[in-house]
């Protein structure tokens, strides 16, 4: 048995619901949701079934839209045009992958800024990366959150993100920089990859390759944040990081499952409370990340 402590993302998530929902009864606020899901992609029909689930557990009313996977882009626009105009839907989550002959990106920048609760909307990118108040993606302000956790100064702390998605690892890099820590950005590309992640005191691997963090990659006494969520053919979920080989070395690891992935759904809701706050235009008591 090592030293290291597994930060426990599932029950920090539930600690972090229990305290939204307490907002929202408090406020007597009644946030809405929807979900659009185009498709049947079997992931995505769970992932949305859960985002329902723990929302309504915390007073957020969800509306999923299961459009069929022939659905054209201009249904799918007309149905966005419908919930931006609707003053009882505070965000419209798009769930993605979409189909491929739709393109993302056209449907993202359908939805109006201010409900786009995934962070993608360009509006909101720019907002974010020029650190101005913006809806900030759940997954990387999820991993925030459990940094934050371990490590309460990120002042001068050198962070490798491994991965550059629009998703995660870009927005992740910019939030650490924005936290004062020095940032390495890794990707496909980079050569020397387990000499580069050693450096970091904090290590994010989101790639999407299971086990591409191994020992050799992690700094003795580092925080290592897990993103990947990959199936292996057993049908188990694995992480991007070799957690076996990484329990004596790092001070700090998030398990898959259990770490980053209840938090992503966590912040979902955080960003609908927040985005109903800012149509109400009152202000979040609830403070989480610094604007
Ligand atoms: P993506 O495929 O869009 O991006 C992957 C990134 O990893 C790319 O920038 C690529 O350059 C980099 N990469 C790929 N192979 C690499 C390698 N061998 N070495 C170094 N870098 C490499 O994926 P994404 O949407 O950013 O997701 C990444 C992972 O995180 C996936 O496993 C995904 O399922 C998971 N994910 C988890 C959550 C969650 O809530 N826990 C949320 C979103 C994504």
């Amino acid at each position: 048995m090592g030293t290291t402590h597994i930060i426990d993302g599932k029950q920090t998530a539930a600690d972090f619901r229990k305290n939204l929902a307490e907002e929202i009864k408090r406020a007597s606020l009644s946030p809405g949701l929807a979900v659009i899901l185009v498709g049947d992609n079997p992931a995505s029909l769970i992932y949305a079934k859960n985002k329902q689930k723990a929302a309504q557990e915390v007073g957020v009313m969800v509306e999923v839209h299961h459009l069929a996977a022939l659905a054209s882009e201009r249904m799918i626009m007309d149905l966005i045009d419908e919930l931006n105009k609707r003053p009882d839907i505070h965000g419209i989550l798009l769930q993605l992958p979409v189909p491929m002959h739709l393109n993302p990106q056209n449907l993202i920048e359908r939805i109006d800024p201010i409900k786009d609760v995934d962070g993608l909307h360009p509006v909101n990118v720019g907002k974010m990366t020029s650190g101005l108040p913006a809806m900030i993606p759940c997954t990387p302000l999820g991993c925030m959150y459990l940094i934050k956790q371990v490590v309460p100064s990120l002042v001068g702390k050198h962070a490798v993100v491994v991965g550059r998605s629009a998703l995660v690892g870009r927005p992740l890099a910019h939030l650490l920089l924005q936290e004062d820590c020095t940032v390495t950005q890794a990707h496909s590309k980079t050569t020397h990859l387990a000499d580069v992640c050693r450096q970091a005191d904090i290590l994010v691997a989101a790639a999407g390759v299971p086990h591409l963090i191994g020992a050799d990659a992690v700094k003795k006494g580092a925080v290592v944040i897990d993103v990947g969520i990959n199936r292996q053919e057993n049908g188990k979920i694995t992480g991007d990081v070799d957690f076996d080989a990484v329990q004596d070395i790092a001070s700090f690891i998030t398990p898959v499952p259990g770490g980053v992935g209840p938090m992503t759904i966590a912040m979902l809701l955080f960003n609908t409370l927040k985005a109903a706050r800012n149509q109400m235009k009152t202000g979040l008591d609830m403070m989480l990340y610094k604007e």
